[in-house]
């Protein structure tokens, strides 16, 4: 390879985040590149969820008021730093498929009539534009998609709300948040941001980038568990007033009461629903923890080393067997490497997996390598591409069982 393994180890040694590495359970002998779709398990998630079984074992129902009713609020408040946001406006709650349609009410609830469109942009993580359609036939407003490589100054007549991707799922490309934020405004228009890709993969600024609604979710860069809970961020000057449409018993503004009316919660409390799961939480808090060490700057120049590191090490061989690097420039990327094989990605996917090296496959064609600068090392990515080499090179990703199609790909 162009890139000697000495020279990864040297960028080891360099490497300030190092120490992290160490604080996730990883399995021998795998080399996990597939933090953006689930992290890893944090050492202290295992006794942290330990402790909240004891909890729920030693006291019963009074674990409710032993912090587990506010970890939503409380847990919100410490992921605020790591996405530039303050106290009292993130609560993690549900999902992120959950969060967009409370979000998509209360934002058309309080714009005007003139504005009857909801507006997804096209080509993204497709739960985004389903709920969307779904809110529209609720809602009665219009929904549309906007093209793939449409300008969305031209696509924002009579919008409400579009919802936008900060990092695309599949090719990683990174949109500018503050000019964008700006445009839309300048329209009379509100954005939703989704940082499913871009929260804890690169610093992320709400409040300097104007941005007033968010979402995103915990399980893929912030290593919260299989199914951990989302987050949603209301700008501290727009949670006044209003509804969400899941005006759930945890959103009232006095849940105890038990009033037959909905009311609900002046603050960022109002976008819970119902009764949620303690030991979700607890892994949770263990891996935000965590991150209230981490230097974003830090992580964000690892990644972008690393992703560069894996393409250079493959950029021969991509030409040679007309394997597509469709990875943004450094500046207008997330933190991962896209490839395009139509033809035998899916199979070279697999042949990794079968080595221990874990990415994953998106149809058509796409092989995702996703760059977690905390439990990554340099030379874990050198090898990651020494294997994909190989699995090309040798024609191993061939073999039949290689083809097999799972459930989840
Ligand atoms: C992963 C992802 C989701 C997942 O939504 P859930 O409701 O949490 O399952 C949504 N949007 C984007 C852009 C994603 O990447």
């Amino acid at each position: 390879m162009s890139v000697s393994l000495d020279h990864a180890r040297d960028l080891d040694r360099q490497d300030p985040l190092a120490g992290f590495k160490r604080r996730f359970a990883l399995p021998e002998g795998v080399l996990y590149l597939d933090g953006n779709s689930l992290g890893a398990q944090p050492v202290a998630a295992r006794e942290a969820v330990g402790e909240t079984l004891d909890q729920w074992r030693d006291e019963l129902i009074k674990g409710w008021n032993q912090g587990w009713f506010d970890a939503p609020e409380r847990l919100g408040d410490r992921l605020a730093p790591v996405i530039g946001a303050a106290d009292g406006e993130v609560v993690i709650t549900d999902n992120i498929t959950l969060n967009l349609f409370k979000l998509l009410g209360y934002i058309t609830g309080r714009c005007g009539d003139g504005r009857r469109v909801v507006l997804s942009e096209g080509g993204n993580f497709p739960t985004d534009g389903y709920i969307a359609q779904g809110f529209c036939r609720v809602s009665g407003h219009a929904h549309r998609f906007l093209p793939e490589d449409g300008e969305l100054a031209e696509h924002l007549e009579g919008v409400a709300v579009v919802v936008l991707s900060q990092v695309h799922y599949r090719t990683g490309r990174l949109r500018d948040m503050v000019a964008t934020t700006r445009l839309v405004h300048a329209h009379g228009a509100e954005v939703i941001w989704d940082l499913a890709h871009s929260a804890g993969a690169l610093p992320v600024d709400l409040n300097g980038s104007g941005v007033r609604y968010a979402v995103g979710c915990t399980y893929k860069y912030l290593n919260g568990g299989p199914g951990a809970p989302a987050f949603l961020y209301v700008r501290r000057d727009h949670q006044d007033g209003g509804w969400q449409p899941l005006s759930g018993w945890h959103g009232h503004a006095a849940p105890f009461a038990f009033e037959p009316d909905y009311a609900p919660a002046g603050d960022i409390t109002r976008f819970r629903t119902g009764t949620h799961s303690a030991l979700a939480y607890r892994a949770l808090e263990a891996s935000l923890a965590m991150w209230a060490e981490v230097d974003m700057q830090a992580l964000r120049d690892k990644s972008l080393a690393m992703s560069e590191l894996f393409r250079e090490c493959l950029a021969d061989l991509l030409d040679a067997h007309g394997i597509e690097d469709i990875t943004p420039a450094p500046a207008a990327r997330g933190s991962q490497v896209s490839l395009v094989d139509t033809e035998s990605g899916y199979a070279i996917v697999q042949a990794l997996i079968a080595r221990g090296v874990i990415g994953d496959y998106r149809e058509p064609g796409l092989m995702r390598f996703g760059f977690t600068p905390l439990y990554l090392s340099f030379e874990d990515v050198w090898q990651a591409a020494r294997h994909f080499r190989e699995v090309v090179e040798s024609g191993a990703y061939r073999e039949p069982r290689f083809q097999v199609r799972a459930a989840v790909t």
